[in-house]
């Protein structure tokens, strides 16, 4: 089947007429064809954003908000549906795909509440019979630029806020996952959102992303996904307002006095969920040396029950694509050549001749400078590496270029509050893993992993809404700050 562009309120071709496919990863058939779509449909797109957005930012916010809650209210009617169109469509488990998706209904609902905040602040003058104060203002058109992991969630973390704050979207997601984006775009249609404040263009990075990168009349970026290409964005958008959701490498530390038992839970959890493709994913371990031989026996006995397959009924599902399935195996082997020792897995895998697997992968023995502790994979590839004290663990973790989340598995409070104060990354976990964010707190990395901004949580607002300051002054003749005559 084929599927089309939403712009202006409808369906329609590109005008390329040219067509890619998506691929199940777990039997590597195509599930649709979807737009190769060219600038001049992201032009129609972004001129339809334009043209509804002054009556879109005129209306009430708490009448916004009432979209966004009639979007979240579809979502649960089709959590089902939707997550069993993930397993098919990114291949990830169902039990993690219905997670997806009700993080996407808990944002939109969290989103929705907004509508009746959007709290900006009241301030004195310096001088007498003079107010001043903030609001907050939408950006004005803005480009949505998303990776395929999360299809569903990750996109409704921006479409959501980007809503409620007033602006109207021109929204690209990965060319891996573009009918979980549709799925997502027709539940916004039905939600009856106005013609032209939201438009999904599908096509590739460089034709679709690349318009709404350059585009004058975009005016914020939000953009998951890659340092690399992020960092080609930050160049290229020139003066916009870019918020940057990048890469990780993630680490969990296990103190001596760790109970072991939870500290393998969460190290399976956060290494081998989504197959090791999440942001947050654990590619890290750093363990104390006296617990290093226990630790690795118990998650070594655990690992090897992880069933790997179809989504529908496996507890490891495929990687996203062939290209990931080799970089998985590139990886393996350079452990292997920089000293590494390879402690369980390593190899691709077909089922029944068909599929983009890759084994859970440890390796051990593990130094911070080789490639497979410092740079990025993105599959179910694990390193651990031995430390003799929580200072060297400490520096060890922040020896990466990414700083996205961490997490210490200790009973100590003074191990657990340096770890808080002394980690360089965005989110830190006490006795859990580096995965479970929750919508209503922020979320975003620091060093390479961003730029700043973080999404979710009260902090997501601001990367959708710009702020206005607001001097009322009601004195009847000229009143000059800085004390000037
Ligand atoms: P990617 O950078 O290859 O692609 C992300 C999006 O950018 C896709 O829609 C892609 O089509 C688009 N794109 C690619 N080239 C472009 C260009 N030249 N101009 C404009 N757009 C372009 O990343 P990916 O493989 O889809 O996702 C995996 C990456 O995303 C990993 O690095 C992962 O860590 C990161 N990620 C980060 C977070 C976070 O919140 N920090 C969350 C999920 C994923």
């Amino acid at each position: 089947m084929e599927y089309l562009n939403y712009i202006d309120g409808k369906w329609v071709k590109s005008a390329s007429k040219e067509v890619f496919d998506s691929l199940n990863p777990a039997t590597e058939q195509s599930i649709g064809k979807f737009q190769k779509s060219k600038r001049e449909d992201v032009l129609r797109a972004i001129s339809a954003a334009n043209a509804a957005f002054p009556a879109w930012r005129d209306m009430p916010a708490p009448k916004r908000a009432e979209y966004l809650w009639k979007i979240k209210e579809l979502l649960v009617k089709d959590k089902e549906k939707l997550a069993r169109l993930e397993v098919k469509e990114m291949g990830k488990i169902i039990s993690e795909a219905r997670g997806d998706v009700q993080e996407a209904i808990d944002v939109f609902e969290y989103m929705a509440g907004e509508g009746r905040r959007l709290f900006g602040h009241t301030a004195k003058s310096e001088l007498p019979n003079k107010f001043a104060m903030t609001i907050r203002n939408p950006v004005g058109v803005v480009g949505l630029i998303t990776p395929w992991n999360f299809p569903i969630a990750i996109p409704a973390w921006k479409i959501a806020p980007a809503l409620v704050c007033g602006n109207t979207i021109v929204f690209k997601p990965s060319s891996d996952t573009p009918l979980c984006a549709i799925a997502l775009a027709q539940i916004i249609e039905k939600a009856g959102v106005p013609k032209g404040v939201f438009n999904l263009v599908t096509g590739s990075g460089a034709d679709v992303g690349g318009e709404i990168i350059r585009n004058k009349d975009v005016l914020g970026i939000s953009f998951t996904g890659s340092k690399t290409t992020g960092e080609m964005i930050l160049k290229t958008a020139g003066i916009k307002k870019v918020g940057l959701e990048l890469g990780g490498k993630n680490a969990i530390i296990i103190n001596e006095d760790a109970n072991l038992h939870i500290a393998v839970d969460g190290v399976l959890w956060g290494a081998f969920g989504t197959t090791g493709q999440r942001c947050t994913a654990t590619s890290r371990v750093i363990v104390h040396e006296k617990v290093k031989k226990k630790f690795e026996s118990m998650l070594l006995e655990r690992v090897k029950k992880l069933k790997l397959g179809d989504g529908m009924k496996a507890d490891v599902g495929p990687l996203i694509n062939k290209a990931a399935v080799e970089k998985s195996q590139r990886y393996a082997q350079i452990g292997q050549q920089e000293g590494a020792k390879l402690l369980y897995g390593g190899e691709a895998k077909k089922i029944k001749g068909k599929g983009f697997f890759f084994e859970p992968t440890i390796f051990t023995d593990c130094k911070s400078s080789m490639r497979i502790c410092q740079q990025e994979i993105f599959g179910p590839v694990l390193s651990i590496i031995s430390v003799k004290d929580m200072e060297e663990a400490i520096k060890i973790a922040n020896d990466v270029e990414y700083g996205l989340s961490s997490a210490i598995y200790t009973e100590s409070m003074k191990a657990a509050f340096d770890a808080i104060n002394k980690i360089e990354s965005g989110i830190t976990y006490i006795n859990s893993s580096t995965i479970g964010a929750e919508v209503h707190l922020p979320f975003g990395g620091v060093k390479g992993t961003g730029n700043g901004t973080r999404e979710a949580g009260i902090q997501g607002i601001e990367e959708f809404s710009e702020t206005k300051t607001v001097y009322f002054d009601y004195s009847g003749r000229l009143q000059k700050a800085q004390g000037i005559d």
